[in-house]
Protein backbone atom coordinates (compact mmCIF):
# COMPACT_ATOMS: atom_id res chain seq x y z
CA UNK A 1 0.00 0.00 0.00
CA UNK A 2 1.43 3.48 -0.64
CA UNK A 3 0.80 6.28 1.11
CA UNK A 4 2.57 8.64 -1.78
CA UNK A 5 1.44 11.76 -1.98
CA UNK A 6 -1.51 12.11 0.58
CA UNK A 7 -0.18 13.21 4.08
CA UNK A 8 -0.75 16.64 4.79
CA UNK A 9 -2.84 17.24 2.10
CA UNK A 10 -6.19 18.04 3.99
CA UNK A 11 -8.05 18.10 0.56
CA UNK A 12 -6.29 14.88 -0.86
CA UNK A 13 -7.46 12.71 1.67
CA UNK A 14 -11.22 11.37 1.18
CA UNK A 15 -9.79 10.72 -2.64
CA UNK A 16 -6.96 9.00 -1.30
CA UNK A 17 -8.89 7.16 1.62
CA UNK A 18 -11.31 6.04 -1.49
CA UNK A 19 -8.63 4.78 -3.53
CA UNK A 20 -7.20 3.26 -0.53
CA UNK A 21 -10.48 1.57 0.17
CA UNK A 22 -10.91 0.26 -3.37
CA UNK A 23 -7.37 -0.60 -3.42
CA UNK A 24 -7.31 -3.05 -0.30
CA UNK A 25 -10.90 -4.59 -1.98
CA UNK A 26 -9.31 -5.46 -5.28
CA UNK A 27 -6.69 -6.76 -3.81
CA UNK A 28 -8.42 -8.78 -1.13
CA UNK A 29 -10.06 -10.29 -4.19
CA UNK A 30 -6.96 -11.00 -6.29
CA UNK A 31 -5.19 -12.60 -3.30
CA UNK A 32 -8.28 -14.69 -2.80
CA UNK A 33 -9.36 -15.51 -6.31
CA UNK A 34 -5.11 -16.41 -6.83
CA UNK A 35 -4.67 -18.67 -4.17
CA UNK A 36 -8.23 -20.39 -4.43
CA UNK A 37 -7.22 -20.64 -8.43
CA UNK A 38 -3.44 -21.55 -8.26
CA UNK A 39 -2.70 -23.43 -5.09
CA UNK A 40 -5.20 -25.16 -3.10
CA UNK A 41 -7.13 -26.00 -6.39
CA UNK A 42 -4.22 -28.78 -7.61
CA UNK A 43 -3.32 -29.88 -4.04
CA UNK A 44 -2.76 -33.13 -3.78
CA UNK A 45 -4.70 -33.85 -0.64
CA UNK A 46 -4.15 -35.47 2.71
CA UNK A 47 -5.84 -38.59 2.74
CA UNK A 48 -5.82 -38.75 6.23
CA UNK A 49 -7.41 -35.58 6.69
CA UNK A 50 -11.25 -36.22 7.58
CA UNK A 51 -12.48 -33.57 5.13
CA UNK A 52 -10.48 -34.78 1.81
CA UNK A 53 -10.70 -38.23 0.48
CA UNK A 54 -8.50 -39.97 -0.72
CA UNK A 55 -6.21 -38.99 -4.09
CA UNK A 56 -4.08 -41.57 -5.05
CA UNK A 57 -0.79 -40.20 -4.76
CA UNK A 58 1.39 -40.58 -7.71
CA UNK A 59 5.16 -39.22 -7.96
CA UNK A 60 7.07 -42.11 -9.47
CA UNK A 61 6.61 -40.38 -13.33
CA UNK A 62 9.37 -37.64 -12.44
CA UNK A 63 11.85 -41.30 -11.33
CA UNK A 64 11.98 -43.54 -14.58
CA UNK A 65 14.60 -45.00 -15.58
CA UNK A 66 16.27 -45.87 -12.05
CA UNK A 67 18.66 -47.45 -11.56
CA UNK A 68 18.13 -51.21 -10.44
CA UNK A 69 18.73 -50.94 -6.11
CA UNK A 70 18.26 -47.80 -3.95
CA UNK A 71 21.64 -46.42 -3.39
CA UNK A 72 21.55 -45.75 0.80
CA UNK A 73 22.11 -42.71 2.34
CA UNK A 74 25.12 -42.65 4.40
CA UNK A 75 25.57 -39.42 5.77
CA UNK A 76 24.73 -37.22 2.29
CA UNK A 77 24.06 -33.40 2.52
CA UNK A 78 20.90 -32.16 2.23
CA UNK A 79 20.63 -28.48 0.57
CA UNK A 80 17.96 -26.55 1.83
CA UNK A 81 17.07 -23.04 0.71
CA UNK A 82 15.27 -21.25 2.63
CA UNK A 83 14.77 -17.87 4.13
CA UNK A 84 12.05 -17.74 6.96
CA UNK A 85 13.87 -20.10 9.62
CA UNK A 86 12.50 -23.14 8.12
CA UNK A 87 16.00 -24.83 8.45
CA UNK A 88 14.90 -25.19 12.35
CA UNK A 89 12.08 -27.27 11.54
CA UNK A 90 14.06 -29.41 9.15
CA UNK A 91 16.96 -30.40 11.41
CA UNK A 92 15.78 -33.16 13.90
CA UNK A 93 13.82 -34.89 11.61
CA UNK A 94 17.21 -35.22 8.34
CA UNK A 95 19.70 -35.84 11.61
CA UNK A 96 17.62 -38.61 13.03
CA UNK A 97 17.56 -40.22 8.73
CA UNK A 98 21.20 -39.84 9.11
CA UNK A 99 21.40 -37.01 6.69
CA UNK A 100 23.41 -32.97 7.62
CA UNK A 101 21.36 -30.18 6.65
CA UNK A 102 23.09 -27.57 4.42
CA UNK A 103 21.27 -24.49 5.06
CA UNK A 104 20.94 -22.12 1.60
CA UNK A 105 20.09 -18.53 2.75
CA UNK A 106 19.69 -17.51 -1.15
CA UNK A 107 19.11 -16.97 -3.51
CA UNK A 108 15.99 -15.00 -2.37
CA UNK A 109 13.16 -16.99 -2.47
CA UNK A 110 10.81 -14.33 -2.74
CA UNK A 111 11.46 -13.99 -5.91
CA UNK A 112 9.37 -16.91 -6.63
CA UNK A 113 6.56 -14.57 -4.85
CA UNK A 114 5.44 -13.59 -1.71
CA UNK A 115 2.33 -14.33 0.63
CA UNK A 116 1.54 -10.38 0.24
CA UNK A 117 0.91 -8.54 -2.89
CA UNK A 118 4.41 -7.40 -3.61
CA UNK A 119 5.09 -10.30 -6.19
CA UNK A 120 2.33 -12.89 -7.17
CA UNK A 121 3.53 -16.75 -7.39
CA UNK A 122 3.74 -17.54 -11.12
CA UNK A 123 2.28 -21.20 -11.45
CA UNK A 124 1.79 -24.13 -8.99
CA UNK A 125 3.42 -24.45 -5.12
CA UNK A 126 5.14 -27.13 -7.01
CA UNK A 127 7.17 -25.69 -9.59
CA UNK A 128 8.06 -23.21 -6.85
CA UNK A 129 9.01 -26.31 -4.54
CA UNK A 130 10.82 -27.39 -7.80
CA UNK A 131 12.63 -24.33 -8.70
CA UNK A 132 13.99 -24.74 -4.74
CA UNK A 133 15.35 -27.58 -5.33
CA UNK A 134 17.06 -26.64 -8.57
CA UNK A 135 18.96 -23.98 -6.67
CA UNK A 136 19.81 -26.28 -3.73
CA UNK A 137 21.49 -28.38 -5.93
CA UNK A 138 22.69 -25.50 -7.95
CA UNK A 139 24.03 -24.17 -5.07
CA UNK A 140 25.34 -26.67 -2.75
CA UNK A 141 27.20 -28.60 -5.78
CA UNK A 142 28.48 -31.51 -3.09
CA UNK A 143 24.87 -32.49 -1.49
CA UNK A 144 23.40 -35.39 -2.93
CA UNK A 145 19.65 -34.45 -1.47
CA UNK A 146 17.68 -31.32 -2.05
CA UNK A 147 15.04 -29.86 -0.05
CA UNK A 148 12.36 -27.60 -0.60
CA UNK A 149 9.56 -26.39 1.26
CA UNK A 150 6.38 -23.59 0.06
CA UNK A 151 3.22 -22.56 1.48
CA UNK A 152 -0.40 -21.47 0.03
CA UNK A 153 -3.16 -20.08 1.95
CA UNK A 154 -6.60 -19.51 0.75
CA UNK A 155 -10.47 -20.96 1.28
CA UNK A 156 -10.54 -24.54 1.97
CA UNK A 157 -10.85 -26.68 -1.18
CA UNK A 158 -14.22 -28.25 0.18
CA UNK A 159 -15.23 -25.50 2.27
CA UNK A 160 -14.75 -22.65 0.62
CA UNK A 161 -15.87 -20.51 3.66
CA UNK A 162 -13.27 -21.80 5.96
CA UNK A 163 -9.96 -19.94 5.43
CA UNK A 164 -7.04 -23.49 5.02
CA UNK A 165 -2.93 -23.70 4.65
CA UNK A 166 -1.64 -25.77 2.25
CA UNK A 167 2.32 -27.02 2.94
CA UNK A 168 3.95 -28.75 0.55
CA UNK A 169 7.51 -30.29 1.32
CA UNK A 170 9.86 -31.89 -1.84
CA UNK A 171 12.86 -34.07 -0.94
CA UNK A 172 14.99 -35.31 -4.27
CA UNK A 173 17.36 -37.28 -4.44
CA UNK A 174 20.21 -36.15 -7.37
CA UNK A 175 21.88 -39.39 -7.88
CA UNK A 176 18.50 -41.42 -8.69
CA UNK A 177 16.03 -38.68 -9.65
CA UNK A 178 13.68 -40.01 -7.17
CA UNK A 179 11.33 -37.19 -5.80
CA UNK A 180 9.54 -37.41 -2.74
CA UNK A 181 6.82 -35.29 -0.93
CA UNK A 182 4.97 -34.62 2.05
CA UNK A 183 1.78 -32.46 2.40
CA UNK A 184 -0.47 -30.79 4.83
CA UNK A 185 -3.75 -29.61 3.95
CA UNK A 186 -5.05 -28.16 7.58
CA UNK A 187 -7.64 -25.30 8.39
CA UNK A 188 -5.87 -24.78 11.28
CA UNK A 189 -4.31 -21.60 10.37
CA UNK A 190 -4.90 -17.85 11.20
CA UNK A 191 -4.57 -17.25 7.39
CA UNK A 192 -6.28 -13.64 6.77
CA UNK A 193 -6.74 -10.34 5.67
CA UNK A 194 -9.31 -7.24 6.44
CA UNK A 195 -9.80 -3.65 5.59
CA UNK A 196 -10.84 -1.84 9.21
CA UNK A 197 -11.88 1.90 9.94
CA UNK A 198 -11.15 1.90 13.76
CA UNK A 199 -8.34 0.77 16.17
CA UNK A 200 -11.19 -1.42 17.87
CA UNK A 201 -11.65 -3.23 14.69
CA UNK A 202 -7.99 -3.58 14.02
CA UNK A 203 -7.71 -4.78 17.56
CA UNK A 204 -10.08 -7.33 17.05
CA UNK A 205 -8.75 -8.38 13.54
CA UNK A 206 -5.43 -9.38 15.45
CA UNK A 207 -7.44 -11.09 18.23
CA UNK A 208 -9.02 -12.77 16.14
CA UNK A 209 -5.84 -14.51 14.20
CA UNK A 210 -3.51 -15.00 16.84
CA UNK A 211 -1.89 -11.73 17.14
CA UNK A 212 1.06 -10.99 19.02
CA UNK A 213 2.47 -15.01 18.68
CA UNK A 214 1.37 -14.27 14.78
CA UNK A 215 3.08 -11.42 13.35
CA UNK A 216 0.50 -9.21 11.12
CA UNK A 217 1.49 -6.98 8.13
CA UNK A 218 -0.18 -3.21 8.34
CA UNK A 219 -0.20 -1.30 4.96
CA UNK A 220 3.34 -1.67 3.90
CA UNK A 221 4.64 -2.64 7.00
CA UNK A 222 5.56 -6.88 7.40
CA UNK A 223 6.51 -8.46 10.76
CA UNK A 224 4.24 -6.34 13.34
CA UNK A 225 4.65 -8.35 16.27
CA UNK A 226 4.01 -5.89 18.99
CA UNK A 227 0.42 -3.86 20.23
CA UNK A 228 2.67 -0.46 20.64
CA UNK A 229 3.69 -0.98 16.88
CA UNK A 230 0.17 -2.17 16.00
CA UNK A 231 -1.73 0.96 17.51
CA UNK A 232 0.83 3.42 15.88
CA UNK A 233 0.75 1.90 12.08
CA UNK A 234 -2.76 1.45 12.65
CA UNK A 235 -2.87 5.04 13.72
CA UNK A 236 -1.05 6.94 11.78
CA UNK A 237 -2.45 4.73 8.27
CA UNK A 238 -6.34 5.70 9.70
CA UNK A 239 -5.43 8.90 9.01
CA UNK A 240 -5.47 8.84 5.44
CA UNK A 241 -8.94 6.21 5.58
CA UNK A 242 -9.58 2.62 5.99
CA UNK A 243 -6.47 0.62 6.38
CA UNK A 244 -5.41 -3.21 5.01
CA UNK A 245 -4.43 -5.40 7.38
CA UNK A 246 -3.03 -9.07 6.77
CA UNK A 247 -1.35 -12.06 8.49
CA UNK A 248 2.43 -12.07 7.90
CA UNK A 249 2.61 -16.03 6.66
CA UNK A 250 6.20 -15.78 6.64
CA UNK A 251 7.50 -19.19 8.53
CA UNK A 252 9.55 -17.66 10.74
CA UNK A 253 6.73 -15.40 12.50
CA UNK A 254 3.70 -18.08 12.42
CA UNK A 255 4.16 -20.93 15.31
CA UNK A 256 1.02 -22.63 13.54
CA UNK A 257 2.42 -22.25 9.95
CA UNK A 258 5.24 -24.06 11.59
CA UNK A 259 3.41 -26.56 13.06
CA UNK A 260 1.82 -27.46 9.36
CA UNK A 261 5.57 -27.54 7.95
CA UNK A 262 6.49 -30.11 10.36
CA UNK A 263 3.68 -32.46 10.00
CA UNK A 264 4.73 -32.30 6.02
CA UNK A 265 8.44 -32.53 6.19
CA UNK A 266 7.47 -35.54 9.30
CA UNK A 267 5.32 -36.84 5.93
CA UNK A 268 8.18 -36.54 3.40
CA UNK A 269 11.21 -38.03 6.18
CA UNK A 270 8.99 -41.39 6.49
CA UNK A 271 8.24 -42.10 3.20
CA UNK A 272 12.32 -41.82 2.72
CA UNK A 273 12.76 -44.07 6.15
CA UNK A 274 10.28 -46.25 4.18
CA UNK A 275 11.29 -49.37 1.53
CA UNK A 276 8.50 -50.62 -0.23
CA UNK A 277 8.17 -54.68 0.10
CA UNK A 278 8.36 -55.08 -3.65
CA UNK A 279 10.96 -53.14 -4.78
CA UNK A 280 12.87 -52.38 -1.70
CA UNK A 281 12.37 -48.50 -2.47
CA UNK A 282 11.53 -45.62 -0.45
CA UNK A 283 8.46 -44.10 -1.12
CA UNK A 284 5.67 -45.88 0.53
CA UNK A 285 3.08 -43.60 1.42
CA UNK A 286 -0.48 -43.01 2.74
CA UNK A 287 -3.12 -43.13 -0.05
CA UNK A 288 -6.45 -43.79 1.67
CA UNK A 289 -8.33 -45.77 3.97
CA UNK A 290 -10.95 -48.14 3.74
CA UNK A 291 -14.41 -47.44 6.11
CA UNK A 292 -15.54 -50.17 8.37
CA UNK A 293 -14.53 -50.52 11.77
CA UNK A 294 -16.51 -52.77 13.52
CA UNK A 295 -18.08 -50.80 16.75
CA UNK A 296 -17.20 -52.08 20.11
CA UNK A 297 -20.86 -52.74 21.22
CA UNK A 298 -22.79 -54.17 18.15
CA UNK A 299 -20.25 -54.38 15.27
CA UNK A 300 -21.76 -52.34 12.70
CA UNK A 301 -19.41 -51.04 10.63
CA UNK A 302 -18.79 -47.57 11.03
CA UNK A 303 -17.28 -44.81 9.16
CA UNK A 304 -14.25 -45.24 10.62
CA UNK A 305 -11.34 -46.60 9.10
CA UNK A 306 -10.72 -50.55 8.85
CA UNK A 307 -7.63 -50.69 7.12
CA UNK A 308 -4.89 -47.93 5.80
CA UNK A 309 -3.51 -48.22 2.35
CA UNK A 310 -0.35 -47.10 1.45
CA UNK A 311 1.05 -47.48 -2.11
CA UNK A 312 4.82 -47.29 -3.53
CA UNK A 313 5.64 -44.35 -5.90
CA UNK A 314 7.89 -46.13 -7.52
CA UNK A 315 6.49 -49.43 -8.52
CA UNK A 316 3.05 -48.85 -7.96
CA UNK A 317 2.19 -51.66 -5.61
CA UNK A 318 -1.15 -50.63 -3.27
CA UNK A 319 -0.55 -52.07 0.61
CA UNK A 320 -3.23 -52.79 2.79
CA UNK A 321 -2.59 -52.66 6.20
CA UNK A 322 -4.56 -52.62 9.84
CA UNK A 323 -5.95 -48.86 11.36
CA UNK A 324 -4.70 -48.50 14.61
CA UNK A 325 -7.80 -49.30 16.31
CA UNK A 326 -9.54 -53.21 16.57
CA UNK A 327 -12.83 -51.39 17.23
CA UNK A 328 -14.36 -48.12 17.02
CA UNK A 329 -16.10 -46.37 20.09
CA UNK A 330 -19.85 -46.73 20.23
CA UNK A 331 -19.91 -42.90 20.24
CA UNK A 332 -18.89 -43.19 16.67
CA UNK A 333 -21.76 -45.69 15.97
CA UNK A 334 -24.88 -44.47 13.82
CA UNK A 335 -26.48 -47.72 15.12
CA UNK A 336 -25.61 -46.92 19.04
CA UNK A 337 -25.07 -43.35 18.89
CA UNK A 338 -27.48 -42.32 15.71
ZN1 LIG B 1 -22.85 -49.80 17.62
ZN1 LIG C 1 7.80 -50.39 -4.82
Amino acid sequence: MHFDGALGDEQARPVAAARLAARARGAQGDVLSRLTNRCLAEALFDPRHPLTRAVPVNNGASVSPLPSSWPEPSGDLVAFVTRHGKQRLAAQGLSELGLHLVHLDGPDTDLLGTFTRERPREGTALDAARTKLAWGFEHAPHARFALASEGSFGPHPQLPWVAAGHELVLLKDRRTGLELRGEDLSEDTNFGAETVESLEEANDFARRHGFPEHALIVGPHKGVASAEQLEALVQGALALGPVWLETDMRAHLNPTRQRSILRAMGRCFQALASRCPRCHWPGVVVTGSLPGLPCETCQTPTRLPRALLRRCTVCGVTLEEPAPLAVAPAARCDQCNP
